[in-house]
């Protein structure tokens, strides 16, 4: 799934090569999936985007936001797959679900994994949405230490799920998923099922330098090397805890890296350094 360090690379680069384009057409390609969701029927995409030219492109934590000259835009939400970009001459790859025209003949596709969201919407139906700019992106201005501190007293579950259901549900802190969030925990030393209550003042900050720290890193990197960029490139980052090196020494103390399940899917991580609660 993209999160937050794919979502900037790729908004980075939908700014330095979209920009200026205008849209000719929207279609849906070959294939089909039913956790594919667009706010529109692929004939209004097609009839709304004709002729309005791209503008800008940013991102919200995992979310992508490609706007044009008209306060439209183009709502990348929460989504695994990928967003191509394709010059004049280059066909689409084989398979993909969306696909989008600009009057120089470059097109945009998007192959979706596991399921995607795709709005076209004006700023204002943007920013009245419910899910549309939830949560709090690291490295923002506004992802202080004290306002982390504030977000985890906040959440809901705090004494039924562990840090890592707070940390990979978008409407507290948006931009991390399954993938960052193992190295996350393994810098902070942090087990993925600890409670928030139980966790102490060092390991708070432990967290959130880890937090910022990885976040930053990645985004330098272009996302992690199990992710394309808007050219299809892999990122540069290598996760240290994964299921590439599950069964490998940990860095710091060479015990073998383990795999758990929990709350719903993979958790990676050392068991000499994130003591199971
Ligand atoms: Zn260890």
């Amino acid at each position: 799934m993209i999160e937050m360090p794919e979502a900037a690379t790729i908004a980075r680069q939908m700014q330095e090569t979209l920009v200026g384009k205008t849209f000719k057409g929207f279609a849906r390609g070959p294939l089909t999936h039913k956790f594919l969701w667009l706010t529109k029927t692929a004939d209004e995409y097609a009839a709304s985007l004709a002729g309005k030219r791209v503008s800008d492109a940013d991102n919200h934590g995992r979310s992508i936001f490609l706007s044009m000259d008209d306060e439209h835009l183009l709502w990348f939400g929460e989504l695994g797959g990928r967003i191509l970009y394709h010059p004049q001459g280059e066909s689409p790859p084989p398979k993909y679900h969306l696909q989008w025209h600009f009057t120089d003949g470059s097109a945009l596709t998007y192959s979706l994994q596991m399921w995607g969201f795709v709005g076209l919407l004006s700023r204002a139906e943007l920013q009245a949405h419910p899910y549309a700019l939830v949560g709090i992106p690291p490295l923002t201005e506004e992802f202080t230490l004290d306002r982390f501190d504030l977000l985890l007293e906040e959440y809901p579950e705090k004494t039924k799920k562990g840090v890592k259901g707070f940390l990979v549900t978008s409407k507290h802190m948006n931009g991390i998923g399954n993938g960052y969030l193992q190295d996350i925990l393994f810098k902070a030393k942090i087990h993925p099922a600890r409670k928030i209550p139980t966790l102490t003042d060092d390991e708070r900050q432990q967290l959130y330098v880890a937090i910022q720290g990885t976040m930053a890193e990645a985004i330098k990197l272009g996302g992690r090397d199990d992710e394309r960029d808007l050219f299809d490139q892999p990122g540069g980052y290598h996760r240290l805890m994964s299921n590439q090196t599950v069964g490998q020494p940990c860095p710091d103390c060479t015990t073998p890296i383990e795999k758990i399940t929990y709350l719903g899917g993979a958790c990676y991580l050392c068991p000499n350094c994130q003591v199971a609660p």
